[in-house]
C-alpha cells in the first residue's frame, strides 16, 4: 500500500494566496507568472470548488496573459522545431517504418498473455518498487522517499481520464503526484514509475531555477518526457527479467511499443504541412483525419495512408512523447551517455543541441532497432 496523503488543505491555502496576489496585481508580466503558478495547480480546483476560476475578471485576464505566454514561450520553443521540420520528419518516418514492419510480422498476441494486467497484492507494490530502485535506478528511490516525506503523494478521485499524474507546483517548486487509487496491477504501478521519472527530472534540474527557466521547461518538454519514458520502459524490462511477471511484462511492452508506432506516425504527419501553416497551428489541437485529408489534397500523403482511427494531434503532444521514446531507447542502449544527456536539460531542444551530443538521426534509428530486437527476440 502506498502511503497517500488525502489532506488538501496546504494546496488549498496556496491557491487562495495566489489568487489574492493575482487579483491585486496590475503588471501584466507579473500577472502572467502568477497565472502560470495557478495553472500549475488549477486542475486541482475540482477538489476545492473554487469560484475564482469562474469569475469574468479571471477569464478576461487569461486571454491577455495567453498572448504573453504564447509570445514568450511557445514561438521561441517551436521556431527551431518548425525550421527543421524535414529533419524531424525524417527521424519519425524512418523509425515508424522500422517499427511498423517489425510489429506487423511479430505482434501476435498469443493466448498465453493475460490481457488485463496482472494484479498485485498487499505490499507487493512497495516491494516491486524498491526492488526496481535498488537494481536499476537507486536515485529514483530518493525521489520517491522525498515525495512521501513531504506528503506530496496524493490520492484524488477527481482526475479526469488519468489514473496517475504529476503536477509541478510552481509556487513551492515541488512535484506532486496524484493517483486515483492504490495501483492494483503492474500497469498502474508502471504509470507511477513514469511520473516518478518526471519528479526526478524536476527535483534534479529545476529546484533552484528561475521562473523563466521553469516555465520554459514545461513547454515542449522533450528532455523531461525522456526521463519518464526511460524509467517506465526500464521498469517493464526489469519485470521481464523476473519469471513471475514475464508474460505480463511482454504484453505491457508490446502495448507500449504499439502506442509508440501510432505516435511516430502522428508526429510525422505533424511535420508535413508548410512552415507557415505549422506556425499558425502551434497552439491548435487538430483532428488527425482532417489533417491527413488536407495533406492528401496537397499530395503530401497518399489516400491509403489515412489512419483508420481519429485522434487529436498537437505540436506540443505527439512530437514530445515520440522524441521521449526515441531518446529513452537511445539511452538504454548507451547508458554511458546518460550523465551527458542530463546536462542538456537547461538548453532548448534543438537540432544543434542534439548534434552537439553526437545524437544523429542514424543513431536514433539504430538504437531503436537494437533495443527492439533485444527485448522481443530474446523473450518471445
Ligand atoms: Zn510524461
Amino acid at each position: 500500500m502506498l502511503p497517500f496523503n488525502e489532506d488538501f488543505s496546504t494546496i488549498s491555502s496556496q491557491l487562495d494566496e495566489m489568487f489574492r496576489k493575482y487579483f491585486q496585481c496590475n503588471d501584466l508580466e507579473q500577472q502572467g507568472k502568477i497565472l502560470a503558478s495557478i495553472c500549475s495547480l488549477g486542475p486541482l480546483s475540482y477538489e476545492f470548488n473554487l469560484d475564482y476560476l469562474q469569475s469574468q475578471k479571471f477569464i478576461d485576464s487569461i486571454m491577455s496573459c495567453k498572448d504573453y505566454l504564447t509570445n514568450r514561450c511557445l514561438y521561441q520553443t517551436y521556431s527551431d522545431f518548425i525550421e527543421n521540420k524535414d529533419y524531424h520528419g525524417k527521424v519519425f518516418s524512418n523509425c515508424f517504418q522500422y517499427l511498423n514492419r517489425y510489429f506487423e510480422n511479430n505482434w501476435k498476441p498469443s493466448h498465453s498473455y493475460s490481457f488485463s494486467s496482472m494484479d498485485i497484492v498487499h505490499d507487493e507494490d512497495l516491494h516491486l518498487l524498491y526492488d526496481f530502485f535498488n537494481t536499476k535506478a537507486p536515485y529514483l528511490r530518493k525521489t520517491y522517499d522525498d515525495l512521501v516525506a513531504c506528503h506530496n503523494l496524493y490520492s484524488s478521485y477527481h482526475l479526469l481520464n488519468d489514473q496517475c499524474l504529476i503536477y509541478f507546483n510552481l509556487y513551492t517548486k515541488s512535484p506532486l503526484i496524484f493517483l486515483t487509487e492504490q495501483p492494483k496491477n503492474l500497469a498502474g504501478l508502471n504509470d507511477l514509475v513514469h511520473e516518478l521519472g518526471h519528479a526526478f527530472d524536476f527535483e534534479m534540474n529545476f529546484k533552484d531555477s528561475s521562473f523563466e527557466e521553469l516555465f520554459h521547461h514545461l513547454f515542449f518538454n522533450v528532455l523531461g518526457e525522456t526521463m519518464s519514458i526511460y524509467h517506465s520502459q526500464q521498469f517493464l524490462e526489469f519485470l521481464l527479467e523476473d519469471n513471475k511477471y514475464k508474460d505480463d511484462a511482454i504484453f505491457l511492452l508490446k502495448n507500449f511499443f504499439h502506442d509508440n508506432i501510432k505516435l511516430l506516425w502522428e508526429s510525422y504527419v505533424l511535420t508535413l504541412p508548410s512552415k507557415k501553416s505549422m506556425l499558425k497551428n502551434i497552439t491548435h489541437i487538430q483532428s488527425l483525419n482532417v489533417l491527413e485529408t488536407e495533406l492528401v489534397f496537397q499530395k503530401k500523403l497518399t489516400k491509403n495512408s489515412i489512419s483508420f482511427y481519429d485522434r487529436f494531434v498537437n505540436l506540443n503532444m505527439q512530437p514530445v512523447y515520440t522524441y521521449g521514446f526515441l531518446f529513452a531507447n537511445y539511452l538504454l542502449e548507451h547508458p554511458e551517455d546518460f550523465p551527458k544527456f542530463r546536462t542538456l536539460e537547461h538548453q532548448d531542444f534543438t537540432v544543434s543541441t542534439l548534434e552537439s551530443m553526437g545524437i544523429t538521426n542514424d543513431k536514433l534509428v539504430k538504437s531503436l532497432v537494437k533495443r527492439t530486437n533485444t527485448i522481443f527476440n530474446k523473450y518471445i
